[in-house]
C-alpha cells in the first residue's frame, strides 16, 4: 500500500551509496519525492542543496523526512537537528561510530515522536525472508558466513572507512545483519581475532566465533582485501540439508538447487519499508548486528599485519 501523497525528502551526505542506490529508488518510489539535499559538495541534479539542515529548513520548512547517507560518525547531532525540524528519519548501516552514539538517537527520536529507520539494507535482500522461513521448520547445526570484499571498489579513496573503528565490519555488519534475522535464537561472541594493517587504524579482516543460545557454533569471517570475484555467503547445515545464501543473500539454494526468490532490489523495499513506518508511525530500530560489532572489538584479539595500499 503506498502513502496518500509522496513524503517530500531531502537526502544527506551525497556520496557514493547515494548516488548508486538512495537518488533512483527514491526517483523509482510512489511514496517519496526527493526534494532537497544536506551537502558540502554537490547537489544531484535539478534538487536544492543546502550545507545544514537548520538553512534547508528555513528555505523549505514543508520537507517531511530525510535519509541520512554520511558516514556512521556524526550522526547524532545531524539526527538530533533533524527531529529539532519535525523531521521523520532514516539512515543508513551502520547505524552510528558508537553504541552510546545510536542509544542516544534512538531514545532521541522516541522524545521527538518521530520516525527513525535505522536500515538493514542487506536485510532486504530477496532470499533473507524464505531463508529465516525456511530455517524456521529446521535444526541447524552450523552456520558459516564468509564475506570477502575488496575494499577499492566499495570504498574508492574514503577516508572515514580507516578512522579508528569501523574498517572491514563496514560490510561485515551486513553479514551480521542478515544472520541476525534469519537464524532463529540470539548469537553470543566467544573468541574473535582483528587484523590491523600496520599503516592503518581500522581492521581489514577479522574472524568472529559465536555460539547461539542452543550451543550451535557460528563462525564469521570478513576480508576487506579480495581482489578478483567478490564473496557474500551464507551456509547453514541442517538436519534436513544445506541453505545457501550468496551474493549478499540475494540469492538462495538448498542442497545445491537454486530456489526462485524473486530479485527485487534493496534499496526498493528498504524505502517501501520506511513509507510503512511512516504510516504507521513507528521506529524500527534493531541495533543488534552494531552490538555484536562492539563485542568483537571488546574480545577480540589484535593482529598487526602488512600494509594497507590502494
Ligand atoms: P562516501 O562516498 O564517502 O560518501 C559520504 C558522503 O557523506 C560524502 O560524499 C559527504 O557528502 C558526506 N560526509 C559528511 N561528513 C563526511 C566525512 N567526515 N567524511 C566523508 N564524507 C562525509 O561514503 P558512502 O560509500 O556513500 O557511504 C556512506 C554510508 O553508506 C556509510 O554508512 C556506508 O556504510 C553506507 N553504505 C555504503 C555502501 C557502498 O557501497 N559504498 C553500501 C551500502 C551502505 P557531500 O559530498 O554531500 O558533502
Amino acid at each position: 500500500m503506498t502513502l496518500a501523497s509522496p513524503t517530500r525528502i531531502a537526502l544527506a551526505g551525497i556520496g557514493k551509496i547515494a548516488r548508486d542506490q538512495h537518488i533512483p529508488h527514491i526517483a523509482a518510489s510512489p511514496d517519496f519525492e526527493l526534494v532537497a539535499a544536506v551537502t558540502g559538495h554537490a547537489a544531484p541534479d535539478g534538487v536544492p542543496g543546502f550545507k545544514t539542515i537548520d538553512e534547508m529548513m528555513a528555505a523549505m520548512p514543508d520537507v517531511q523526512a530525510i535519509s541520512i547517507c554520511t558516514p556512521p560518525r556524526g550522526r547524532l547531532s545531524l539526527i538530533q537537528q533533524a527531529l529539532d525540524h519535525g523531521l521523520d528519519v532514516m539512515i543508513e548501516k551502520p547505524p552510528a561510530a558508537t553504541l552510546s552514539e545510536a542509544q542516544a538517537f534512538a531514545r532521541a527520536a522516541e522524545q521527538a515522536g518521530k520516525v527513525l529507520f535505522a536500515t538493514w539494507h542487506s536485510r532486504e535482500a530477496a532470499a533473507v525472508e524464505p531463508a529465516r522461513q525456511w530455517l524456521a521448520t529446521r535444526t541447524i547445526r552450523r552456520v558459516a558466513v564468509n564475506w570477502k570484499e575488496d575494499v577499492r571498489v566499495w570504498h574508492p579513496g574514503q577516508a572515514w572507512i580507516w578512522e579508528p573503528g569501523i574498517g572491514v565490519f563496514d560490510p561485515g555488519i551486513n553479514a551480521l545483519s542478515v544472520i541476525t534475522r534469519i537464524l532463529p535464537r540470539p548469537l553470543l561472541l566467544d573468541a574473535a581475532e582483528l587484523r590491523f594493517p600496520s599503516n592503518r587504524d581500522a581492521p581489514i579482516a577479522a574472524d568472529l566465533d559465536f555460539t547461539d543460545t542452543a550451543g550451535v557454533p557460528v563462525r564469521v569471517e570478513f576480508d576487506f582485501d579480495q581482489t578478483g570475484p567478490q564473496t557474500w555467503d551464507v551456509d547453514v547445515e541442517t538436519d534436513d540439508g544445506q541453505l545457501k545464501l550468496s551474493m549478499g543473500a540475494s540469492q538462495m539454494a538448498v542442497d545445491g538447487t537454486p530456489v526462485d526468490v524473486g530479485d527485487e532490489p534493496e534499496y526498493a523495499r528498504l524505502y517501501r519499508r520506511f513509507a510503512e513506518c511512516l504510516r504507521d508511525r513507528v521506529s524500527d530500530v534493531d541495533l543488534s548486528p552494531f552490538v555484536h560489532v562492539n563485542d568483537a572489538f571488546l574480545l577480540g584479539r589484535r593482529v598487526t599485519v602488512g600494509e594497507f595500499s590502494e
